[in-house]
């Protein structure tokens, strides 16, 4: 018996159709059952590997850029170094190691914040950053970090944070909804909620029936909460996710369980439930807060960061089975049937230098 399954069950029974928003909060966030606040998502033991678990080097690479782009803006203090969604923290931990080199004044100057939704996640970043923890601080959101410039990084975040999907029917598009099937499992079903048919893309006026397309609301709402504060404040962020550079229809919701893709509605809090980033609408979004978005691959992003450099300069002393490793690392990272071209990157300055590596 899965518990969550039976709570959502029971909610269909007494409210009719969830939205795929609410099916996806519930299962990545219940406070009793939710996969992040019960699970060990990540690393080879868990249900993915994400691109800090893969070779210290990705945090590294983004130290550096932290140190450029600070650089940029002038080098203040009284600055704000923040990841939000860290998961075990490896990415921090590994840019706290780079950054303190290129700017040696930085953590005396300087404060680091996590943004960590869930408690449980808190205590596993606590551990892994060990003694630096006591200096950094956490918040459960982000509207909690104290005011100042801004340096904000995540990775896959924004995949994490819910959508709503709509489906062309032959009464127009719906809303998608999650229902209950005649032997009580659940099965999507469209709902009667619709959308304006002005915020669908072009084009999507003549899709056939079962086509559908993907709003994210929230993810956009954060975004234009990061992109305000920091044209007021001052900063810059750094975000890494799987998705596309131009919006689009199409279902992208998916289940992933032991490294394996599941049946989306089969093992909610069970199983990791993401969609695909779309980063034309985020970069607009931080176009709207008056900022300009700077779009790439990873791969482009972390070979013109210096990825290759970084890993010869690894390579030189080890031995040529840790030389092996690291050149898996790249290859996984970067190469473009891995995550290089799967993955992009949104980067943004208050500066009015052109963040690294877009120059
Ligand atoms: N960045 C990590 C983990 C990615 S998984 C890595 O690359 O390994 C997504 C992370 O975001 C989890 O830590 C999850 O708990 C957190 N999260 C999801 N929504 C959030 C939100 N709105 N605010 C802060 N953290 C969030």
């Amino acid at each position: 018996m899965n518990p969550l399954r039976e709570k959502i069950a029971g909610l269909i029974r007494a409210s009719g159709p969830m939205s795929v928003s609410d099916f996806m909060s519930l299962s990545l966030f219940d406070p009793q059952h939710g996969y992040y606040t019960t699970r060990q998502p990540f690393g080879a033991a868990g249900d993915f590997i994400t691109a800090p678990e893969i070779s210290q080097m990705f945090g590294e690479l983004v130290g550096v850029w932290a140190a450029s782009v600070w650089r940029d803006l002038g080098e203040t203090r009284g600055g704000i170094l923040a990841e939000i969604g860290p998961g075990r923290g490896t990415l921090m931990k590994d840019m706290l190691r780079t950054v303190p080199k290129l700017i040696p004044g930085f953590l005396a100057e300087n404060s680091v914040h996590m943004i960590e939704a869930s408690p449980r996640l808190t205590s596993v970043q606590q551990k892994t950053l060990g003694d630096a923890a006591s200096d950094m601080r956490w918040h459960g959101a982000f509207s909690e970090l104290p005011d100042g410039p801004l340096l904000i990084v995540g990775n896959e975040l924004f995949d994490a944070i819910p959508v709503r999907q709509y489906i062309r029917t032959a009464q127009g598009w719906r809303e998608r909804c999650i229902g209950l099937d005649e032997a009580e499992e659940l099965q999507f079903v469209a709902g009667p909620g619709t959308i304006d048919p002005t915020l669908l893309p072009a084009g999507s006026l003549q899709a056939p029936e079962g086509a559908i397309f993907e709003a994210a609301p929230a993810r956009a709402a954060l975004m234009q909460q990061i992109a305000e504060r920091i044209a007021i404040q001052g900063g810059a962020a750094l975000f890494f996710d799987y998705g596309h550079l131009e919006s689009g229809l199409g279902d992208t919701l998916q289940a992933v369980m032991n490294h394996r893709h599941d049946d989306p509605l089969a093992n909610p809090g069970r199983a990791d439930l993401t969609t695909h980033v779309d980063f034309a609408a985020l970069a607009d979004v931080v176009r709207a807060a008056g900022l300009i978005p700077h779009l790439t691959t990873q791969g482009e992003f972390l070979l013109g960061l210096g990825l290759l450099e970084r890993a010869g300069s690894l390579g030189a002393n080890a031995s040529a089975q840790e030389r092996e490793k690291l050149s898996a690392a790249v290859e996984r990272l970067a190469g473009p049937n891995e995550m290089g071209n799967l993955f992009k990157v949104l980067a943004f300055s208050s500066s009015s230098r052109v963040p690294a590596p877009f120059q």
